[in-house]
């Protein structure tokens, strides 16, 4: 069942979204050679807890982390590990937060010191795709409509778009109806009507769309030991239109990169 959200309910969903949106920024400025994703996921905690929120994943389904972090050829699900980050490597950072009972849930791939160019592009084209995918969650659309997006985008570069694992529906819980893939057919799936909340999330591998399981029991990385990308934002369908809950306004500004999520609101400081 999809559960359709008031303005009000929306605009809570805003602030948790906006938690998240600052805590990454945060760690856009800590993400360096050097540094562990144990240690992120520490000071992403303490963030979390510091702005009155509670770390989303944290437990959730026995997640023992407040981030997940995956490198390199990981795709999603890395759980943080003491392993400094490299020159070169590329680290997928998840969150999520609850703030007055709704979660916010959004991801970045941050590039570490000097990454070579096609990984590079593989960051671009991926987030790129995001915002193809969110342009196509208007009303009158189709859930399928956004995941020919994003599939026939990155698809064009010759990257595989991974299957298993999709975007959701968003709330009170972390995944509700309807599931967003990243890949589909115009015209098929739930039809877009205003009150849906969805995490949108493509990730992207530079290879196959295949994955595998480690042993650990969380992590997914490529079946071919490629590089993985993977870009969230949370948004809300008001008035027939796609409206951003989350932004990169903050990660990107700690980057110095220019700004990509359009702007809809000022943001309001914490
Ligand atoms: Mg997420
Ligand atoms: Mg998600």
């Amino acid at each position: 069942m999809i559960i359709y959200k008031t303005l009000e309910e929306i605009e809570l969903m805003r602030q948790s979204a906006l938690i998240v949106s600052k805590t990454l920024g945060m760690l856009a400025k800590e993400i360096k050679v050097g540094v562990t994703p144990k240690y992120l996921d520490k000071i992403a905690e303490q963030f979390i807890r510091d702005h009155k929120a509670i770390p989303g994943f944290l437990g959730l389904y026995g997640c023992p982390s407040t981030l997940l972090t995956s490198v390199n050829d990981q795709v999603v699900h890395g759980l943080p590990t003491e392993r400094p980050l490299q020159d070169g490597d590329i680290i997928s950072v998840d969150c999520g937060a609850v703030l007055n009972g709704f979660y916010g849930d959004h991801a970045y791939t941050f590039a570490v010191g000097e990454v070579a160019a096609d990984v590079l592009q593989l960051l671009e084209v991926t987030k790129k795709s995001l915002y193809l995918g969110i342009e196509q969650a208007k009303a009158g659309n189709r859930v399928g409509d956004i995941g020919f997006a994003i599939q026939t985008y990155c698809e064009s570069f010759g990257y595989g778009v991974v299957r298993e694992l999709v975007g959701h529906g968003l709330g009170r819980t972390l995944h509700e109806e309807p599931n967003v893939p990243n890949y589909g057919r115009r015209g098929q799936g739930k039809n877009i009507k205003d009150g849906m909340t969805l995490a949108i999330e493509p990730m992207v591998n530079m290879g196959t769309h295949k994955i595998k399981k480690l042993k650990d029991g969380w992590t997914i990385s490529t079946a071919d030991g490629r590089p993985s990308a993977h870009f969230e934002h949370d948004i809300a369908v008001v008035n027939g239109e796609p409206v951003f809950l989350s932004t990169f306004d903050y990660v990107e500004d700690a980057l110095g990169i220019p700004r990509s999520t359009p702007t809809q609101a000022a943001i309001p400081t914490l």
